[in-house]
């Protein structure tokens, strides 16, 4: 017998399988092998099993070793790493990497063993009589031993002392022995299963959902309308009928109430796959998914790749989220994935949102996707009322502070009646650039094209694209003027002002920044959850999905920031980004209110975003993409060249503009748009950036294997290319 194996190798020229034969072992399709490959020992995927090869069978080398018994990945599993490698033109070893947590794949991490302890079976009550007199703490250790039961290791040491307990094992009178140990996280989180009635529109969302003959249903139901337990009630239909589940949601919201949420429910037999695991708890999690033991798996964007098996039902929660597209090689679309893997296991998709992709909606519309509509809130709670601020005026009227006087009294009055408030702003820092008076200098990333952003806390000066850290400046390093400007509010400036007007409020600070440790936002959180802070104030993370009922007032400043990006879904996250927000508002018993602050109170977008009309909204937006010729009537496809090396960059994208553009004028009626350009971002991380962008026919995937050869070529040591079909971020 003999194995196609891919090597763990993510070159494209190794991108094939490679013989090996048999080596005594027990091989089977999807198992981890160890294989010799030139001189060394490396690991692969057996991703075929055969009775002959083609090759001379003599000069056949055998598997060294097969890693697991169980194998890692499935049949099904193995059949998706092959449309991940040909959708998103990757390496099969890249599209396999996604199948492996990263601990398991380079060895690090193996199955844990604890020590426990037991009285031996030899043990008679004339043990006590062999111990000396003053050997008290053997005798208490042996008198608890003997009454029966098994216990760690540990505590029996911290409680009799560890020389005793060495000493009876050393006798034979008790046992010590391995456990398996489950690294389960979240142990501490156990709430109380919520025992609600589910709505008339909750149950005919889920009759809906469980009779169309459609794979996937857009789920489209306003924040508060109670999707999370439609989610649930199909998750528990689906293990019933002794199928699995997965639930996506974005990586920010695996908050603590939603986890303990599904403890609470489906206890062990949900696993939870999250960056903010230990290596060795998400090795634990992935084996007890992977032998069957844990039939729900929620998790962020990459557990959609979890190794269940007979799969019932998908959830992607808010899935109109960013972060559903990944920015790395192999840079899948989270929805696609999930909708093949839904097709192969004839599971439902449902994909959830308050404030759908303009891609999704239209599906839904044109029937592609079974649409489902929850227009209420739970209880008929009214959504909250929105006051627009315009801060033109307000600045006229000489209120140079980042909140209107509208959103300050509205403050005010949330804390003295003992609410509390959440306070948005999408810039982290305490001003986004520092910019001298004197003669304008503004301080700039010398990897990058972008300036820098000043943090106060740590006096620096930060590049938030590189990282790049300097210390801040006391005077302009251009003239020496002592007179610096900060410009622009970032969040560190929002809190240092709120304190300055309240100063005895709470407040908590929730971005990049506050949340770096493993528990960050968890602990922040949790603090504003049990009402240990009066104001939140935040970036994005604090849009998402979290629960607060005390939250009584939403305070958006800069709502247009958003809209500004050169980039055609800005319209789209700008509405889907208030629309989150405000429906943070008034969850509870108080009715919400929200403040949004403008600079373009004109802009269509945000009056459709505070009426929350989405199907104005949409019908808007869907009319200029079709104009226009962006997706989803189109698709962009993005060949980014960077380079340390400027001139090799612009050399290389001009002879590939120049290749490609014969591929144009022999199909020209194919491209809708057809460029060679700088990056906007010019300079990143000491690399310059050029791009070739194309609008072409939506979905021509010959075209698209046919660039994708093109460009491909001129990727070597010197020279990045990065292929992209419709990039989430065209900076
Ligand atoms: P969404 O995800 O649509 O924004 P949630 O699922 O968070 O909404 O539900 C909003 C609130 O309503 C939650 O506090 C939830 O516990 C509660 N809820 C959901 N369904 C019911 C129900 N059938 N009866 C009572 N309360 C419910
Ligand atoms: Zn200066
Ligand atoms: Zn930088």
């Amino acid at each position: 017998m003999f194995a196609d194996v891919i090597v763990d190798v993510a070159h494209s020229q190794v991108d094939r399988v490679f013989e090996y034969s048999f080596c005594g072992c027990e091989v089977k399709l999807g198992s981890r092998v160890f294989v010799p490959f030139g001189s060394k020992t490396i690991e692969g995927i057996v991703v075929g099993i055969k009775e002959k090869s083609v090759f001379d069978e003599n000069k056949i080398k055998p598997i060294i070793s097969v890693i697991e018994e169980t194998p890692a990945l499935t049949e099904e599993t193995l059949d998706l790493s092959q449309f991940i490698k040909r959708r998103y033109y990757c390496t099969h070893a890249a599209a396999l990497r996604l199948f492996l947590p990263v601990e398991m794949r380079k060895g690090k991490v193996r199955e844990k063993f604890v020590n426990f302890v037991k009285i031996s079976p030899d043990f008679s009550e004339d043990a006590f009589n062999l111990l000396k007199k003053t050997a008290v703490k053997q005798k208490n250790a042996l008198a608890f031993l003997s009454e029966g039961g098994e216990y760690p290791l540990s505590e029996i040491n911290e409680e009799f002392g560890a020389a005793a307990v060495k000493s009876l094992a050393q006798k034979g009178f008790i046992e010590i022995f391995p456990v398996k140990n489950l690294r389960s996280p979240y142990k501490k989180l156990c709430g109380e299963k919520k025992n609600v009635t589910l709505t008339f529109a909750q149950i005919s969302a889920i009759d809906s959902i469980v009779k169309t003959d459609k794979t996937t249903t857009l789920l489209f139901g306003v924040t508060g309308s109670g999707k999370t337990e439609v989610y649930l009630e199909l998750i528990e239909k689906a293990v019933k009928e002794g199928k699995s589940a997965i639930m996506l949601v974005p990586e920010i919201a695996l908050t603590p109430q939603m986890l303990k949420q599904l403890r609470a429910r489906f206890s062990d037999n949900a696993a939870i796959l999250h960056s903010g695991l230990s290596a060795g708890e998400r090795f634990d999690e992935w084996w007890r998914i992977r032998s069957g033991e844990a039939k729900i798996v929620i998790g962020a964007r990459s557990a959609i790749f979890a190794p269940v098996s007979n799969v019932g039902v998908i959830i992607v929660d808010e899935e109109h989220d960013g972060s559903y597209s990944s920015e790395t090689t192999p840079r899948y679309d989270t929805i696609e994935v999930a909708e093949y893997r839904a097709e192969k296991n004839g599971a439902k998709l449902v994909l959830g949102s308050a404030t759908p992709s303009v891609e999704s909606y239209l599906k839904a519309v044109n029937g592609e996707y079974n649409l489902v509509e929850m227009p209420e809130r739970i209880n008929k709670k009214p959504l909250p009322e929105v006051q627009f601020v315009d801060m033109r005026k307000e600045i006229r009227h000489g209120n140079n502070t980042p909140f209107s006087s509208a959103l300050k009294e509205e403050i005010a009055a949330c804390l003295k009646a003992n609410n509390q408030a959440m306070i948005f702003l999408n810039q982290r820092g305490y001003s986004k650039t520092v910019v001298c008076t004197e003669c304008g200098h503004v301080c700039k990333c010398p990897n990058c094209d972008v300036s820098l952003t000043f943090h106060k806390e740590d006096d620096s000066l930060l590049c938030h694209y590189c990282g790049a850290k300097f210390k801040m400046i006391d005077a302009c390093t251009e003239c020496g003027s002592k007179y610096i400007r900060y410009g622009g509010v970032g969040t560190e400036r929002v809190v240092y002002e709120l304190k300055k007007l309240f100063p005895n409020a709470r407040i908590l600070r929730m971005d990049r920044d506050t949340t770096q440790s493993k528990e960050g936002h968890y602990s922040i959180l949790s603090d504003f959850a049990e009402k240990k802070a009066d104001i939140l104030v935040g970036t994005q993370m604090i849009a998402k999905g979290h629960d607060f009922p005390s939250v009584t007032l939403v305070g958006i400043l800069d709502a247009d920031q958003s809209l500004h990006f050169s980039d055609y879904r800005s319209a789209e996250r700008t509405f889907q980004l208030i629309t989150q927000v405000a429906g943070r508002s008034g969850r509870a018993e108080s009715a919400g209110k929200v403040v949004l602050q403008t600079y373009s109170p004109e802009s269509s977008v945000l009056r459709q975003a505070i009426k929350y009309d989405y199907e104005g909204f949409f019908k808007n937006e869907i009319s200029i993409r079709k104009a226009t010729a962006f997706p989803p009537f189109t698709d962009i496809i993005r060949i980014l060249f960077s380079s340390e090396n400027d001139e090799l960059a612009l050399l290389a994208i001009k002879h590939a503009y120049n290749e490609l553009s014969r591929l144009h004028e022999e199909q020209k009626d194919k491209f809708r748009f057809f460029g060679a350009m700088k990056a906007p971002i010019k300079r990143l991380q000491s690399k310059y950036r050029y791009q070739i962008l194309m609008r072409i026919d939506k979905n021509d995937y010959s075209l698209i294997d046919e660039v994708f050869e093109i460009v491909g070529k001129y990727n070597d040591r010197t020279i990045n290319v990065s292929f992209e079909i419709n990039p989430n971020n065209l900076s």
